[in-house]
């Protein structure tokens, strides 16, 4: 069997003889991150490879983000993924042929499509979000227009509550947010009172935290960062202990930027297993043989990057 420290060093040979971009999502495990050029959350991952110039892409993360990703670099480049499989409960709420019917029963709606979303069904959305521009996002549309929002719920009721605008919300969550139940963060806080809690926004396993510091369900307010904003942050603040509410892949980063202080998950078993999917000889095994390669066909691509381009427009 070949060891981790082996299969590294083939990584980064195989990486270098073929000029492939390695991008990782935070809740990857460690060892990916680890050999990752970027690490990051879903957009930021798909913002660096449209950046790129190389001509193949390693996007370590799940099936809907490593299409995000396809949908936004150019003709001439190849997305690669591990594991096609690596799924997302979130994404998998809602199909095409429902988001259709849907919006047969409400002919007049605009459609907001959380970025945790197929290619499919981004197709049949108006605009794309995320959870750090959805509030914004929804404000920037019509007053007189019906909105459909999806699939998160918690992610709606926060949207609603912070602009004030009554949605159509899809009933759709996370599964690994319901390792989480409302009374552990509040008694968290409780315990930890000189503890900061922090929040990374960026996919539904959070969006609960959100949701429920709206509605002021929380003892004080939690820091909402990204990956770099946490990064940040966790450097820079007098504070010693943090509180991390979301998959417990993002406490890799954490530990690494700041190795002296303590990070308390919210909930040790806040674990996406589609994420964990990811693995050292998967990476070994697509980089030697080029494949699986993530396509998205026409004309969905079109119209999926059409919704994700309204987005970077109103937020740019
Ligand atoms: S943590 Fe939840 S929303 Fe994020 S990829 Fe996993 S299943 Fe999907």
């Amino acid at each position: 069997m070949t060891s981790p420290r082996a299969m590294v060093e083939r990584i980064k040979q195989l990486q270098k003889e073929k000029d492939i971009l390695i991008l990782a999502h935070n809740y990857v495990r460690p060892e990916i991150q680890d050999i990752a050029d970027y690490v990051g959350d879903s957009l930021g991952l798909s913002r660096q490879a449209a950046l790129s110039d190389h001509p193949l892409i390693l996007f370590c993360a799940v099936h809907f983000m490593a299409e995000t990703a396809e949908i936004l670099t150019r003709a001439d480049q190849t997305v690669l993924i591990p594991d096609r499989r690596a799924g997302c409960s979130l994404a998998d709420m809602i199909t095409a042929p429902a988001l259709r019917d849907w919006k047969a029963k409400h002919p007049d709606a605009l459609v907001v499509a959380y970025v945790n979303t197929s290619a499919d069904v981004k197709a049949e959305s108006d605009i794309c979000c995320t959870s750090a521009n959805a509030a914004q996002i929804v404000s920037s549309l019509p007053h007189d227009r019906e909105i459909l929002f999806l699939p998160d719920m918690f992610l709606g009721a926060w949207v609603e509550e912070v602009t004030g605008r009554k949605m159509e919300i899809w009933p759709g969550e996370c599964h690994v947010h319901a390792t989480l139940p409302p009374d552990r963060i509040k008694s968290l806080m409780v315990e930890h009172t000189k503890a900061e809690f922090l929040i990374h926004p960026e996919c539904g396993c959070s969006t609960q935290c959100l949701y429920l510091d709206s509605v002021g369900e929380l003892p004080s307010s939690p820091i909402v960062a990204s990956t770099g904003g946490m990064v940040r942050h966790v450097k820079e603040s007098d504070g010693t202990k943090f509180i991390v509410a979301t998959e417990t892949g993002i406490l890799h980063p954490l530990k690494k930027s700041a190795p002296h202080k303590v990070f308390i998950p919210a909930s040790e078993e806040m674990v996406c297993q589609f994420m964990k999917m990811v693995t050292l000889p998967k990476v070994l095994k697509v980089l030697e043989a080029g494949a699986p390669v993530v396509s998205v066909p026409e004309p969905t691509r079109s119209k999926a990057r059409a919704a994700i381009d309204r987005m970077l427009a109103v937020t740019v």
